[in-house]
C-alpha cells in the first residue's frame, strides 16, 4: 500500500480565519489512484518546522507533497527547504523565468524581481508550468521517495497537479480505493458500537463510524483491483448491515 502524507503550508491556515481545504481535493485524487492518505498536517511558514516535518514524513512515507508557500514573497519557504532538507541545491530555469513573464504580460504588468525566486528549482526535480498562476509544481524522487510541491491558491494547485500526476503517478503499483457509506438515523452510536462488536469485515476492508447531530454514518472503505469484487464484497456487507438496522438505514 502506498503511503502519502499531505502538509498544508501557511502560517494563514493556522489562524481562525483560513481553512485548509486543498488537502482534501487532493485526498480525493489521490484516492481515486488507490493512494491513501496516512496523514495530513498543517504548517506555519516555519522552516525549521518544514524541514524536520519532510525528513521525517521521508522516513515512513512514500508521497509527500506540500502545498502552499511556493510565492515569490519572504515567507514562501517551501521551495528552498525542500531544497535544503533533501541536500539539493536551487538552480535557475530561465524557461521559467520566461513562462513568468508571459502570464504577467496577460495583464499587462511586469514581474517582479523578487519573482525570479519562483524560477529556481532543485536540482534534478521536475516542474510543471502553472497555467493559472506563476509557481511551477515542483516533483523530486529521492531514495524511493516521491516529494512534490504545489501552490497554494486552489485553482493553481488543481491546474499544476493536472500537469504534474501522469509523471507522479508513473511507476507506483496502486489499487484504487472503493466506498460505500450508510446513513442511520434513530439508533444511538453507543447502541451501534455494541450491536457491530461481531461484525466481521470483508478481507482488506477497513471502516468508520461517524456521528453527527441525529445521525450516524457508518463508512466502509476498500483497496481492490476489481471494481467487480470490490462491488461483490460491499453487497455482503450491506446485506449484514441491513439485517442489523434495516429500518434505521435512511442512505447509502
Ligand atoms: P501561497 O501559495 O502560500 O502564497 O498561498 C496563497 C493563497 O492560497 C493563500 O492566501 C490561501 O488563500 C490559499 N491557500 C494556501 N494554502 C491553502 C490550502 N491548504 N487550502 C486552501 N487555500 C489555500
Ligand atoms: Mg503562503
Amino acid at each position: 500500500m502506498i503511503k502519502a502524507e499531505l502538509i498544508a503550508i501557511g502560517s494563514e491556515l493556522l489562524t481562525p480565519y483560513r481553512i485548509d481545504t486543498n488537502t482534501l481535493w487532493l485526498t480525493e485524487q489521490l484516492n481515486s489512484q488507490g493512494i491513501v492518505v496516512s496523514r495530513k498536517h498543517i504548517i506555519g511558514d516555519d522552516s525549521t518546522a518544514l524541514a524536520e516535518l519532510f525528513l521525517q514524513a521521508g522516513q515512513r512515507s512514500d508521497l509527500i507533497i506540500g502545498c502552499g508557500g511556493l510565492g515569490p514573497t519572504f515567507d514562501d519557504i517551501s521551495r528552498e527547504t525542500l531544497a535544503d532538507s533533501l541536500g539539493l541545491e536551487l538552480v535557475y530555469k530561465d524557461e521559467i523565468w520566461k513562462w513568468i513573464n508571459e502570464r504577467y504580460k496577460i495583464r499587462g504588468k511586469m514581474p517582479s524581481e523578487n519573482n525570479r525566486r519562483q524560477a529556481m528549482v532543485p536540482e534534478r526535480a521536475s516542474y510543471f508550468k502553472n497555467e493559472v498562476g506563476t509557481a511551477p509544481g515542483l516533483l523530486i524522487r529521492k531514495e524511493g521517495v516521491i516529494y512534490a510541491l504545489l501552490p497554494g491558491p486552489p485553482a493553481e494547485l488543481e491546474a499544476v497537479f493536472g500537469a504534474m500526476k501522469s509523471e507522479l503517478f508513473s511507476g507506483l503499483e496502486v489499487k484504487p480505493v472503493y466506498r460505500r457509506n450508510f446513513k442511520l438515523v434513530g439508533v444511538p452510536e453507543s447502541a451501534i458500537d455494541q450491536q457491530l462488536k461481531d461484525f466481521s469485515l470483508e478481507p482488506g476492508m477497513d471502516w468508520s463510524i461517524l456521528a453527527s447531530y441525529g445521525e450516524v454514518e457508518i463508512n466502509f472503505r476498500l483497496q481492490s483491483d476489481s471494481e467487480t469484487q470490490a462491488e461483490m464484497a460491499f453487497e455482503k456487507t450491506e446485506k449484514k448491515l441491513r439485517e442489523l438496522f434495516g429500518t434505521y438505514i435512511f442512505g447509502t
